[in-house]
């Protein structure tokens, strides 16, 4: 049919590495520019997207349209909660590697809609692991594990073997099930496995329901923003981590991954399992963040400031990266103001052109 020739054409390879990955959640902020880059150095790519609408829909259609579709990689929409889409998908194309990205994020949303973080990011991510390990060869699996897992630690920065037993939010918590349903998947069935715990990732066709994010527009509408602050007034802090060096952490990481060892389900030795963080190690309080984006926008912000709700943030984070620069030669070199200078070029452009009423 013609959805599974262009399924076929999207994950041709032209590169010499032989990688054909499908992506998850390829229609996002970190999805699409992966699945760019990865079609730019010849990967065959195909992408998987439900298009939800946690926020505006018509952001994730555009990445599509104007970031992908011209790139020639094809989002299939769907669900990986359905398992015959996903055996589907595994029959056309050989997939090597599965770069997971598919997910239900933000922490605040869960108070509205809880189920949402059970459904895709625990249950959707043991269908996608199901199809993964009953596939042969099996792929290697990379995906999103988060910051949030360290939670309530207080002890930065954070390195991959601290604690991570306070998760704050139902986000957090879901995520930490990840690593353990991961972990298991890698043990019982030979999967190779690598989770990637991202820190605060901002850029250009970044998601609206974060704070650099909407700070931006309401700056620019002169709305008031919120400040929040920790317990007895302590700053709040991020740090925060540039698409194009998450995209390289990632593209790294599917480059390092081993072979499965199992096939079919059925285990043979040992496999890869890794958790590493990929952050910027440099946290910038929110002050600064507007601050900064003040001088960008030539616009002063109206600052409110309010006392940090229990809503499921924590106050810092402050990503310990050694891991990272050993195991994946991964080396951050976007700094806050360089990173939001383009964010602010591609949200002048983006809102000022297509969408009149974002001023
Ligand atoms: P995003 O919301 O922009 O991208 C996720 C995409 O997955 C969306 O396009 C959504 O439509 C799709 N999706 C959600 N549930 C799905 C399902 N059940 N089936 C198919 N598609 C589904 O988020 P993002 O910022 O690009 O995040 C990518 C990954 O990185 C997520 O796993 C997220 O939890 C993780 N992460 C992001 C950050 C960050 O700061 N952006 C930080 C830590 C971890």
């Amino acid at each position: 049919s013609g959805w599974e020739n262009q399924v076929k054409a999207s994950a041709k390879i032209r590169s010499r590495n032989g990688h054909s990955v499908l992506v998850t959640g390829a229609a996002g902020f970190v999805g699409a520019h992966a699945s760019l880059a990865l079609k730019r150095r010849g990967d065959g790519v195909v992408g998987l997207d439900n298009f939800n609408s946690y926020y505006d829909i018509s952001l994730k259609k555009s990445r599509k349209s104007q970031l992908l579709d011209r790139a020639g990689v094809f989002v299939v929409d769907g669900d990986i909660n359905d398992a015959v889409l996903l055996r589907k998908l595994f029959g056309i194309v050989h997939f090597t590697h599965v770069l997971h990205l598919a997910a239900q994020a933000g922490v605040r949303y869960a108070m509205v809609n809880p189920n949402s973080y059970i459904k895709s990011n625990v249950d959707g991510f043991v269908n996608l692991l199901e199809v993964a390990k009953s596939t042969n060869p099996q792929p290697a699996i990379v995906w999103a594990s988060s910051s949030s897992v360290y939670g309530l630690n207080t002890k930065v920065p954070f390195s991959e073997k601290d604690r991570t037993d306070q998760p704050a939010s139902l986000y957090a918590a879901t995520k930490k099930a990840g690593e353990e349903i991961a972990h298991t998947y890698n043990h019982i069935y030979g999967l190779s496995i690598t989770g990637l715990r991202f820190f605060t990732v901002y850029g250009p066709w970044g998601r609206p329901d974060m704070a650099y994010f909407f700070f931006t527009k309401d700056i620019l509408k002169r709305r008031p923003i919120s400040i929040f602050e920790g317990a007895q007034h302590t700053t709040v802090a991020r740090d925060f981590t540039y698409i194009d060096d998450i995209v390289k952490g990632c593209l790294s990481a599917l480059d390092t991954a081993k072979k499965s060892t199992g096939s079919g389900g059925k285990k043979k030795g040992e496999a890869q399992f890794r958790i590493i963080n990929l952050g910027n190690t440099s946290p910038v309080s929110v002050n600064k963040l507007v601050s900064i984006l003040e001088k960008l926008l030539k616009v002063k912000a109206k600052k409110k400031v309010v006392l940090m709700p229990r809503n499921g943030d924590v106050p810092f984070t402050h990503a310990n990266i050694s891991l990272a620069r050993k195991e994946l030669g991964y080396r951050p070199t976007t700094d806050l103001e360089t990173g939001l200078k383009k964010f602010v070029k591609w949200y002048l452009d983006y809102y000022g052109t297509k969408k009149k009423s974002a001023f």
